[in-house]
């Protein structure tokens, strides 16, 4: 408890309804001082103090003026979207994406390189290389680079470890504090899929639903659920680990040791793996597959068809597990939609009950590969505007 519990408790409150304030500018943008009185029900006064520090601050401004049933017209405040800017970094297993994206979450810049193989010393520095690029990438503001998001095919602690990522082979990974030696802002490490949960949560395909599940389907395969507008991660953040439940009992050998996982028969590398049975379609990547695919070559559509039904298979359980109002799929293999949407689509039919598909939608990413990239930046820039959850003390950042 601190020694004066009442300043504490002010200093609090008056956060929260800083915070408060700025949400609705952010929701409900343009708005007017007298309309957020009436949307938060807070005394005009504080309404008014509280936006005049949030002015100073750069992070909401006025602009002209809206209607008014008579008198003065009211001033109107926006969100001051380039006030900062955020980092957000994909580590795939065969790619890494990186953005630069403002507050909203707009993409102002990106970079994808793709690796191949590499160590985890030579992956590491591969994505401090790509951040110290986007920095000098990012626009001039008020408060820079506000915080750096990264996203990994694997499981990660809440401490920002990640403990396995079978596809990358990394093992005990402590990512956060390597890269905390090198840059000097808040950094968010978070699994990929939860993270293209959260993308599409708040800028994509499920900007409207409060339960929904993203399916990550890359190289590997990892789940993001979003239950009741949240993302939930489990007792110790290690939910979505769907890629590595059993569909086929001694089944195909997994990356994860074990046998007969859904990765195993409905990723990237599945899909690459089937590849190699054909002799005339061996060494083929994903791109080239869905080129002879669209070409007509049997083969590749057989391949196809096969995936999307093994991928219709896993998203039933996920349905009758869950019961989401949306299921999206996304990462690498939305490239694809058109050749797996319709099997998947006869999986789920066949694999659930009529009731369990109610109201329910199937559908591939909005943010095309950049679902995880935009939603670890979207948890870096919640980790800036969240004033309540910053500790009292500290310089630079507005409290
Ligand atoms: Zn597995």
């Amino acid at each position: 408890m601190s020694k004066h519990p009442t300043t504490w408790n002010n200093q609090m409150i008056k956060r929260m309804n800083k915070e408060m304030v700025l949400n609705s500018v952010m929701e409900s943008a343009p708005l007017s001082r007298a309309d957020i009185v009436q949307q938060l029900g807070l005394n005009k006064g504080t309404v008014s103090s509280l936006v005049n520090e949030l002015i100073e601050e750069d992070l909401i401004h006025e602009s002209g003026t809206g209607e008014s049933s008579g008198g003065r017209r009211p001033v109107m405040l926006l969100f001051n979207e380039h006030a900062g800017y955020a980092i957000g970094i994909d580590i795939g297993v065969n790619y890494i994406l990186g953005v630069v994206t403002n507050l909203a979450g707009g993409i102002v810049h990106e970079k994808l390189k793709k690796t191949r193989d590499l160590s985890v010393h030579q992956l590491t520095s591969l994505v401090s290389a790509t951040i110290r690029y986007l920095m000098e990438q990012v626009p001039p503001s008020k408060y820079g680079v506000i915080g750096i998001g990264i996203g990994v095919p694997g499981i990660v602690d809440t401490a920002g470890k990640v403990l396995i990522a079978p596809n990358l082979k990394w093992q005990d990974v402590d990512l956060k504090r390597i890269l905390e030696k090198e840059f000097q802002c808040p950094i968010f490490i978070e699994n990929e899929a939860n993270a293209g949960a959260y993308g599409e949560k708040r800028f994509g395909a499920g900007r409207n639903s409060h339960s929904m599940i993203y399916v990550s389907i890359g190289i590997g395969i990892g789940s993001g659920v979003i239950l009741n507008d949240e993302l939930y991660r489990g007792s110790n953040g290690y939910s979505g680990e769907n890629g590595h439940t059993t569909i086929i009992v001694d089944g195909k050998e997994c990356t994860c040791g074990s046998r007969g996982c859904w990765e195993a028969y409905s990723s990237e590398f599945a899909l690459l793996q089937s590849a190699e049975q054909h002799e005339h379609l061996a060494g083929a990547s994903l791109e080239d597959l869905i080129t002879l695919a669209d070409a007509g070559n049997p083969a590749a559509l057989e391949l196809f068809q096969t995936l999307g039904t093994y991928i219709g298979i896993g998203i039933a359980n996920l349905i009758k597990t869950y019961n989401p109002e949306q299921v999206i799929i996304g990462n690498r293999i939305r490239q694809a939609e058109h050749l797996i949407r319709n099997p998947i689509m006869e999986a789920v039919h066949s694999s659930s009950l009529p009731f369990q598909r109610a109201g329910l939608q199937i559908n591939f990413s909005e943010l095309s590969t950049y679902s995880a990239a935009a939603g670890v930046s979207a948890f870096a820039i919640e980790g800036f505007l969240k004033f309540s959850q910053r500790p009292l003390a500290g310089p630079g950042f507005p409290v």
